[in-house]
């Protein structure tokens, strides 16, 4: 691992930035952890354990899982072995409550967050991303409207079928989940910025080119 680079980074991005593919890149550079906070909670729900078993009890009810369950969640990882030397963050933290508790986390240990990445991408382009799947309802066969989109509007190339979309893909669905993303995270851009943590990298180019850009950001 290259001492030039922080060991705990943050990286913040609206669902559909991209921020899975970076993430990976980003631990891989670093040479920490990837703790995707997303992974995690599949992980711990089929884990047999006390907090497995509270966390299932929230998504069997379809209910949010509270702050203080994801905190905890969260700090019994960073406590894994292959955690002390730093780890990259994904997915976490997600609100004011959670980014206040890492930090008193981090205190005793003389450990702090050492660098924030958010990664921006534009709403119209998210919303595009977030909402272009399409489906045959006759052999299932997907399709994007931004990266895979069928040679006809509305129809499947492979049988001609009618093309629709799942509730979870549609605009209105799309608008809610950034909706609260962005209330809840927005304030989380201010805090890190006002320590000097913050690094913003454009979203909307390239895989490549995010990836360079990431990589500056990293040394900066
Ligand atoms: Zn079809």
């Amino acid at each position: 691992m290259s001492q030039e680079y922080p060991l705990y980074v943050i990286l913040l991005g609206a669902p559909g930035a991209g921020k899975g593919t970076q993430a990976l890149h980003i631990s891989k550079t670093l040479g920490v952890a990837h703790v995707s906070s997303g992974d995690l909670f599949r992980a711990v729900r089929e884990s047999d354990t006390e907090l497995g078993r509270l966390v299932k009890s929230y998504y069997d009810k379809g209910a949010l899982v509270p702050d203080d369950v994801t905190i905890r969640m969260i700090l019994e990882r960073l406590r894994q072995p292959d955690c002390v030397t730093g780890c990259l963050l994904d997915g976490f933290p997600r609100t004011m409550e959670q980014a206040q508790a890492l930090d008193a986390a981090l205190k005793p240990q003389a450990k702090r967050v050492d660098k924030v990445i958010y990664l921006h991408v534009s709403e119209s382009e998210l919303l595009r991303r977030l909402s272009g799947r399409w489906l045959c309802r006759n052999c299932g066969a997907s399709y994007h409207t931004v990266s895979a989109p069928p040679k006809q509007e509305g129809a499947c190339d492979l049988c001609g079928g009618a093309l629709y979309q799942r509730p979870d893909d549609t605009l209105e669905t799309a608008k809610s989940r950034l909706e609260v993303y962005f209330r809840q995270t927005l304030p989380l851009i201010d805090y890190y910025m006002q320590q000097g943590k913050l690094s913003q990298v454009n979203g909307g180019q390239s895989i490549e080119a995010v990836e360079h850009a990431m990589s500056g950001a990293l040394r900066s």
